[in-house]
């Protein structure tokens, strides 16, 4: 794998960089707070052609692999880490249409999904199909030329501001399984909303519980081949975005904790002068830096084609828990101020936490990394 950036990825890093400091950074503290979708800053990332980074050009894309996607998401949310949890669900969305639907559908869907007028949601999980996805209970039943889909999904990000749901249901019986789940595009009008939650973190980009009801969608909303929906999600590796977001904050964190200790003074002196802090802020630093590197590599082996299972694991448990513990260390290292939502570092800590446990709970990707590890020594 190659440990430079090439210089388009190092132009593109630049160039989000500097948007992401002058238009996000500066108003992610208000947004927070006032727990307000960053719709203006999606659209403006859509004008730019960034949340169809990895579409094709045909469809209104940048024809961009995976590292792309990891370099534009994590300097997203190092600014805020919803920007890039609302636009990576787009796209994720996006990326099951483009592989595995048909030309009608990509030419609907994808070239306002490229450019956020036109928004996706995922409904996967469900109050009982968390971890395990395949307890999901939602059916759907072919009628004639309509499938008629029951149940409930919940944390379906983006959802208040979507025009669509790809929603997955079980369209076979369990002894079937994992043959027996199949994806529609359902509009988000069909849905009605059970609750929506506080939450820790993620405050402005909500995640709520919906029921459809007898909802009937045509046939041609089906996604792919009826029955594999489930299986063809493990070929499509957008996840990667979510160790991503956690190098971001967890760059983010080690960034305003240098600045930080370098100008509070204690004792007539810097507080970064303290050893215990110099050595706390070098862990930071090498776990940011770890972060980065496996979450390259990951995202690497999936443009390639190769398998990156092993990976991916490896980036998701090591990135999502760096961002957990250098967000902690920042709070530490800013006294009462990191305390406060004066800085960022109380809202890091909050938006981390949730990398843990979305896109599948950390203990998931260490059973997949123990079995590629036992798998690899056979
Ligand atoms: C804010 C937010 C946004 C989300 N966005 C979306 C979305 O847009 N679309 C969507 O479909 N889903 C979304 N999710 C759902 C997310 O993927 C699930 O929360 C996650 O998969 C875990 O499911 P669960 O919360 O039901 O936890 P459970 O399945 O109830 O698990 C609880 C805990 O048990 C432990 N555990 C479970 N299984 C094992 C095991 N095999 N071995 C060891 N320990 C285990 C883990 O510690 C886990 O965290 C979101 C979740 C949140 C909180």
């Amino acid at each position: 794998m190659p440990f430079r950036l090439t210089e388009d990825q190092r132009a593109l890093r630049e160039d989000v960089r500097e948007f992401a400091e002058s238009e996000i950074r500066p108003r992610a503290i208000e947004l927070d707070r006032n727990e307000e979708y960053p719709g203006g800053v999606l659209a403006e990332l859509g004008d730019r052609g960034y949340a169809g980074i990895t579409l094709p050009e045909e469809y209104g894309g940048r024809g961009e692999g995976l590292v792309e996607l990891v370099v534009l998401t994590e300097e997203l949310a190092a600014a805020m880490m919803t920007v890039a949890s609302a636009l990576a669900l787009n796209l994720g969305v996006a990326t099951i249409i483009k592989r595995f639907g048909t030309d009608a559908q990509r030419e609907e869907y994808l070239p306002e999904m490229a450019t956020f007028e036109t928004v996706g949601a995922l409904g996967l999980s469900e109050a009982n199909a968390g971890a395990n996805k395949l307890e999901m209970e939602t059916t759907a039943e072919r009628a004639g030329d309509e499938w008629v889909i029951d149940g409930h999904k919940q944390w379906v990000t983006n959802f208040q501001h979507a025009d669509v749901v790809l929603t997955y249901a079980k369209t076979g019986p369990d002894a079937d399984a994992p043959h027996n789940v199949s994806a529609f595009l359902v509009p988000t009008e069909e849905f009605e909303v059970e609750e929506v939650w506080e939450t820790l973190g993620a405050r402005n980009v909500k995640s709520p519980r919906v029921r459809l009801s007898d909802v009937r969608v045509p046939a041609e909303n089906l996604v792919g081949e009826e029955g594999e929906a489930y299986v063809q999600r493990g070929e499509v590796h957008t996840g990667v975005n979510v160790p991503a977001r956690g190098v971001g904050i967890a760059r983010a964190a080690l960034e305003d904790t240098v600045a930080y200790t370098d100008e509070r003074e204690q004792f007539d002196r810097s507080i970064g002068e303290f050893q215990g802090v110099r050595w706390n802020v070098a862990e930071m630093a090498q776990r940011a830096d770890a972060a980065r590197l496996l979450t390259l590599r990951a995202a690497d082996r999936a443009d390639r084609g190769a398998d990156p299972t092993r990976e991916l694991a490896m980036a998701k448990v090591h990135a999502t828990e760096a961002a957990v513990e250098n967000a902690n260390d920042a709070m530490q290292l800013h006294g009462g101020k990191g305390y406060t939502t004066e800085h960022h570092v109380e809202r890091y800590l909050r938006d981390a936490r949730l990398l843990t446990i979305a896109g599948g709970p950390n203990e998931l990707h260490r059973n997949s990394l123990a079995d590629a590890v036992y798998a690899a020594s056979e």
